[in-house]
């Protein structure tokens, strides 16, 4: 297979600035799985925030809900996961690589040529047993998706909140899936976390929340300030609809493997609710009382992924200048919106730069960098996304300005020192927004 390059240099900057790094890696490592390190966790950290206050804090209709990994094993017999959450599995008979049939574009071996196996049905959810005893009575599953934690405690959450449908319930959290094929680092692997919403209208109104939920999510990725035109929608066919949609719609991503789904926005009817219903035998239903009507209502699901989304804004922020590399992260996601650098470490210019920092770090994380020649101090933070950075230099000491630079266009102005917090607040405004006060 081709070797992407673009991907490759993006895995070596993460492991090398403490972005993402391999899980296990003193141990050669686990095959698709990945640790976060000290700026992967921020971005992770920004990232799911952006995404709360969006899909919960700036809404009076969605309600939060964190629901745990391990549930009731007939809840995913009712999903049709146990049945359905398959992939067909074949094996090349020569170099025995495994892949997924759907994903090939011949039938042999895209490794060496070589002829496959029948394909197999390959169920995908993780099995683990409740208890001191291995079992068939005491099987339970990591959870695939987070969206049926949410399903099963529709009433529970729409009677305690005192919500009204039409409402969505959101909740980020693992999931698990034991992929035949992860791969493109952290775009596909075994264990990630979902962003889910799951909207709760009545059957007559889906198509109007379909496509108002089809434009609240493109215009998210817009906040986290991708490229617009590396995004765009796909309408599911016939033959890809899954058992329980009625249309689907995936926000795609064009990596340099090619568009990607990011995230479906799916009309999932009254599938899980009614099977829900059927395998428990309580009722799923909602009185309305405006209508006066009882109905089991319609599901508009928006499912992200969070992992998918760190590797997008990283991916959409890299560029590779004649003297630098630089990631043009959006302050909205950065880990660090600015770093405090004194010109020399002595003259007291770093007790300067330690007031501001200390200042600064009050309201946004910043970092604190006296080390080495202020050029590859520069070039480190370029590197690794950090909108700004502010100098303190021997006149500094005189006239009491420091320099503002600017990563992008890295361009210093001066500021008085007392001021420059102020004035880095609104640009790190502006640079996100692209709106002048
Ligand atoms: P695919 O067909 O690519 O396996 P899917 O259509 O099964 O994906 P969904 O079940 O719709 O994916 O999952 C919703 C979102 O969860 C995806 O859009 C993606 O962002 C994320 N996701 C799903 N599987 C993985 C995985 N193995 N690793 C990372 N993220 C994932």
């Amino acid at each position: 297979m081709k070797k992407d390059k673009t991907m490759e240099k993006i895995v070596s900057l993460c492991k090398r600035r403490g972005y993402i790094f391999r899980s296990s890696e003193v141990y050669g490592g686990i095959n698709s799985c990945y640790d976060y390190g000290p700026l992967g966790v921020e971005l992770k950290k920004n990232i799911k925030e952006l995404w709360w206050q969006a899909m919960v804090r700036e809404r009076e209709d969605i309600e939060g809900l964190d629901s745990s990994i391990l549930m009731h094993p007939k809840i995913w017999e009712a999903s049709g996961h146990v049945d359905n959450f398959t992939d067909p599995l074949v094996d090349c008979k020569q170099c025995k690589n495994r892949f997924r049939e759907d994903e090939l574009e011949k039938p042999k071996c895209p490794v060496c040529g070589g002829e496959l196996t029948e394909a197999r049905s390959f169920n995908l959810m993780f099995k683990t047993y409740m208890g001191p005893i291995e079992g068939d009575s005491n099987v339970v599953y990591l959870r695939p998706e987070t969206a049926q934690g949410i399903y099963v405690n529709f009433l529970n959450v729409q009677l305690s909140a005192r919500q009204k449908i039409p409402f969505g319930i959101a909740q980020i959290g693992k999931a698990f899936r034991n992929e035949i094929t992860p791969g493109n680092f952290t775009f596909r692997t075994r264990e990630f976390e979902q962003m889910e919403m799951q909207f709760f209208v009545h059957p007559s109104e889906d198509s109007k929340w379909m496509d108002h939920w089809k434009e609240q999510r493109m215009n998210w990725y817009y906040r986290l300030g991708l490229n617009k035109n590396k995004l765009k929608f796909h309408e599911h066919g016939k033959d890809e609809l899954a058992h329980y949609a009625r249309e689907a719609y995936d926000i795609m991503y064009e990596f340099s493997f090619g568009w990607k789904e990011l995230e479906g926005v799916h009309n999932r009817t009254d599938f899980d609710l009614k099977r829900h219903e059927g395998h428990s035998g309580k009722k799923l239903s909602y009185f309305d009382d405006e209508r006066k009507e009882r109905y089991v209502p319609f599901i508009i699901e928006t499912s992200a992924g969070c992992d998918r989304t760190i590797l997008t804004v990283l991916a959409d922020a890299y560029e590779e200048e004649e003297e630098r590399t630089v990631l043009r992260l959006s302050p909205a996601v950065a880990p660090l919106k600015a770093v405090v650098l004194p010109l020399v470490n002595k003259d007291g210019m770093p007790e300067m730069a330690r007031n501001i920092y200390d200042d600064i770090r009050k309201d946004m994380n910043t970092f604190f960098d006296s080390g080495g020649a202020i050029g590859r101090r520069y070039r480190r933070q370029d590197e690794i996304g950090t909108p700004f950075g502010i100098t303190v230099d021997s006149q500094s000491l005189e006239d009491g300005t420091v320099t503002l630079r600017d990563r992008d266009s890295m361009e210093q102005e001066r500021y008085q020192a007392d001021n420059v917090k102020e004035v880095l607040i609104e640009k790190l405004r502006f640079k996100e927004t692209g709106v002048k006060k």
